[in-house]
């Protein structure tokens, strides 16, 4: 039996991984900015504890981490699941969006993982599972800012990963392409109010078929949630693991990219340093 501590459990990909690990048996730390959305959707439960966490809020976050050892003594798995998504061309996402979106999809993880490391590195084991994206892959039109919080946390985890490996604590960084939650929904996503017409072609295409596309994405989230379960099993965990045929897509299609690059460039790429180093 784990201890799973779940941030962003309200609904989408959070809620659906509450839902398989105490299925599996396991106890849960489900955290939502609204702990009452959790208890409504699956009740008081003796492995099941529902905490008010707003990520963006340092100390809200030491004392949810604090009653996540108080009643289960440990933590085994942290998601870091929270998060949202801002579309729009760079050019358009104002400071206010832009730091918004920082706040809680790069500060709170950090928040969050600074809360919990401590536990766990006292432990000498556990697994930390970041949720980043496609988008923090590679970057595309429309979600530029969105995109590089994911960039940050692809990041943090590559440099989380070398740092906790040697004591015993594993890192794996999640790359979801589209899956069918709330995230393209009025609900969840951040839209700039802002359009500059010289973008219609690149990120203004992709504002409308993000709209079309919101609540038909190709992704299972159930059956994510259900490989999220598995996976905090899984011996030797890989540092990322891409999920979805568009990510896998996309990652192909990025590395073909950057061959060619590099066949075309590496003259240049490799002429800078000093002589005779
Ligand atoms: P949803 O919009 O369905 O769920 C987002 C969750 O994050 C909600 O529970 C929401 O809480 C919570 N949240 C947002 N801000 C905060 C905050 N400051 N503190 C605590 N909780 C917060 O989307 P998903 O389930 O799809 O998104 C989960 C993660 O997956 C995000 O990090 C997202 O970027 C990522 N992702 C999603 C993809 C997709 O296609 N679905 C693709 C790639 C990545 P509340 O109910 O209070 O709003």
């Amino acid at each position: 039996m784990k201890t799973w501590f779940i941030t962003g459990a309200s609904r989408g990909f959070g809620a659906l991984v509450v839902d398989r690990a105490l299925a599996r048996g396991d106890a849960v730390v489900a955290t939502a900015r609204s702990p009452r959305a959790v208890v409504d959707r699956f009740g008081e439960q003796p492995n099941l504890l529902a905490l008010a966490l707003d990520v963006t809020d340092e100390n809200q976050v030491g004392a949810a981490v604090e009653a996540a050892i108080t009643r289960f003594g440990r933590i085994d798995v942290l998601l870091n699941n929270a998060g949202f998504g801002l579309m729009g061309a760079v050019e358009e996402a104002s400071a206010a969006e832009v730091e918004a979106v920082y706040r809680t999809n790069v500060f709170g993880l950090l928040n969050v993982t600074r809360g919990v490391l401590p536990h766990m590195r006292a432990a000498r084991s556990g697994r930390v599972l970041n949720i980043s994206s496609i988008g923090g892959y590679r970057g595309a039109a429309g979600f530029g800012v969105y995109s590089s919080t994911k960039f940050a946390v692809e990041g943090i985890s590559e440099a989380l990963h070398a740092e906790l490996a040697p004591l015993g604590i594993h890192v794996t960084v999640v790359e979801p392409g589209y899956f069918r939650t709330d995230f393209l929904d009025a609900s969840s996503l951040s839209v700039s109010p802002v359009i500059i017409d010289d973008y219609v072609a690149t990120a203004g295409r992709v504002r409308s078929v993000a709209t079309g596309l919101n609540h038909a994405q190709p992704g299972d989230p159930a059956k994510l949630a259900q490989v999220l379960v598995d996976f905090a099993d899984a011996a030797n965990p890989p540092v990322r693991l891409p999920l979805g045929s568009d990510t896998v897509a996309a990652i192909e299609a990025k590395h073909l990219g950057d061959a060619a690059i590099l066949a075309q460039w590496r003259t240049v790429s490799i002429s800078t340093d000093f002589d005779g180093s």
